[in-house]
């Protein structure tokens, strides 16, 4: 702005050399430059008389010393006062239509979810890369980058950190993180608007004029039509423009059964990365990280003890790490104890022990929608043989009983049955995904995550 008015006075300056003294006194003196916008001078005039009579008899002269003064002018446009006032509202209106965008579009990136404050193992190694490679190398050889895996493992954060890592290195950078209910929302809301074309236009302004898009779980993607269209053409418009993508799902494409075949594709075209439950080394790291950073003083045997109990969901054992402290602090000691963490975690356990054999039958029935007598009865075909496999191992699993009373519990079988299930099952969910869903599925409803 200094700049721009430094550069006026020189132009009247020169001006004053080439016009009348009249003209000079009564026009132009009188004009005031208002901003430069697409290499051009918008200058305002005090009335339509003085914007007529400089228009008409220096239009030339002004021209030419513009471009000696300026070297990124070649036109300049005069309004009088009442142009001036629709140009006025017209500036605003644009300033507030794009300061409107970063609010509106997608949710806010926690600042705590940084690359910094994840830990990396073995179950996440991998994820971790790809992830850090995104965010310094976006629109690059990865595009887009789905990753998966189950609840509380960390794809949240390690979306956030992309995010949070690509603003920090350029804040021009137009990064929006949504989840997909929200995206579809959005775009309900959008086809509901009383001007529908506008509103789905101001839809698509918002998700196809960013430079990376974050979408979190898109295994909750409708299987409407309209929403998948509209998703799928978000994604081919910013994709075909070189933009970054980002998606994370529980599962892979191929099992998100409300997703069409289309975008299943498009998904699978770049790398699908999955984040596994964490080792037990990993746990203990998180846990000592997670203290550290909020100030908690813990004894080894509570980390330790801690981290063998909660063995799958992250959020979960930082639940349980906060939990403990809370008791410990709620004593005013400095240090949790094994007694804090008993405390603690007395009710959850409690929740184990309301678990029964029956619980799990019936959900496993319900899951794979076959009746309770089948399951626990003879019949060998697999429809029914396989649920029933299942249901040995999540007895195992979930249960501190003994195998023969398993056994009993389902038709009277034996207790090498049980054994033979139980391993054949857990060896399967390690090589097969399906089962290590169904297993992670029916776990999830039985201890009503
Ligand atoms: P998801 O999105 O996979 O369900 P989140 O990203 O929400 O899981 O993670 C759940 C919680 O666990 C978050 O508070 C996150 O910070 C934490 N977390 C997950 N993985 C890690 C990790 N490797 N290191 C540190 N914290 C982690
Ligand atoms: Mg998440």
């Amino acid at each position: 702005m200094q700049n721009l008015k430094e550069n006026w006075s020189k132009v009247l300056n020169l001006l004053e050399k080439e016009v009348t003294a009249v003209s000079f006194d009564l026009w132009i003196k009188t004009l005031e430059p208002v901003e430069i916008k697409n290499d051009c001078l918008i200058i305002k005039a005090s009335s339509e008389t003085a914007k007529q009579r400089v228009l008409n008899m220096h239009s030339s002269q002004i021209k030419l010393v513009l471009s000696e003064v300026f070297d990124n002018i070649n036109c300049f446009e005069i309004l009088n006062d009442e142009e001036f006032e629709v140009y006025n509202k017209q500036q605003l209106e644009v300033k507030c239509s794009t300061e409107e965008v970063p609010v509106k579009v997608g949710q806010k990136l926690n600042p705590k979810y940084t690359f910094d404050s994840f830990v990396v193992g073995k179950s996440n190694q991998y994820v971790y890369a790809a992830s850090r490679n995104v965010a310094e190398n976006p629109s690059g050889k990865i595009n887009p980058l789905f990753i998966y895996g189950g609840v509380g493992l960390g794809k949240t954060h390690l979306m956030h950190a992309i995010g949070n890592y690509l603003q920090a290195k350029n804040n021009k950078l137009k990064v929006v993180y949504v989840t997909c209910e929200k995206f579809t929302n959005d775009y309900i809301d959008s086809l509901r608007g009383t001007n529908k074309d506008k509103s789905i236009n101001q839809f698509r302004q918002k998700y196809r004029n960013v430079d990376v898009l974050i979408v979190d779980d898109i295994q909750f993607i409708t299987n409407k039509m309209e929403t998948q269209e509209e998703f799928f053409n978000t994604f081919n418009d910013l994709y075909q423009n070189d933009k970054q993508i980002i998606i994370s799902s529980d599962r892979p494409p191929k099992e998100i059964a409300t997703l069409s075949d289309r975008l299943k594709s498009r998904f699978s075209s770049g790398l699908m990365q999955d984040v596994q439950s964490p080792d037990f080394e990993t746990r203990v790291a998180i846990l000592k990280k997670k203290a550290q950073e909020e100030n908690y003083n813990i004894e080894d045997e509570v980390i330790n003890e801690l981290a063998e109990r909660i063995d799958t969901n992250i959020r979960e054992l930082e639940g349980s790490l906060s939990k403990v402290c809370f008791y410990a602090n709620l004593l005013g000691k400095k240090f949790a104890t094994m007694e804090d963490l008993n405390e603690a975690l007395k009710d959850d356990q409690k929740d184990k022990s309301q678990l029964s054999p029956n619980v799990i039958i019936d959900t496993v029935c319900k899951y794979y929608n076959v009746s309770k007598n089948d399951l626990i009865g003879k019949k060998k075909n697999k429809e029914i043989v396989d649920p029933r496999q299942m249901c040995m191992y999540l007895i195992t699993e979930l249960l501190d009983l003994p195998l023969a009373s398993i056994g009993s519990v389902l038709g009277g079988r034996d207790h090498t049955t049980i054994i033979h299930a139980r391993d054949k099952i857990s060896n399967a969910i390690k090589t097969n995904q399906k089962i290590k869903i169904e297993a992670s599925d029916l776990k999830n409803m039985i201890l009503k995550k």
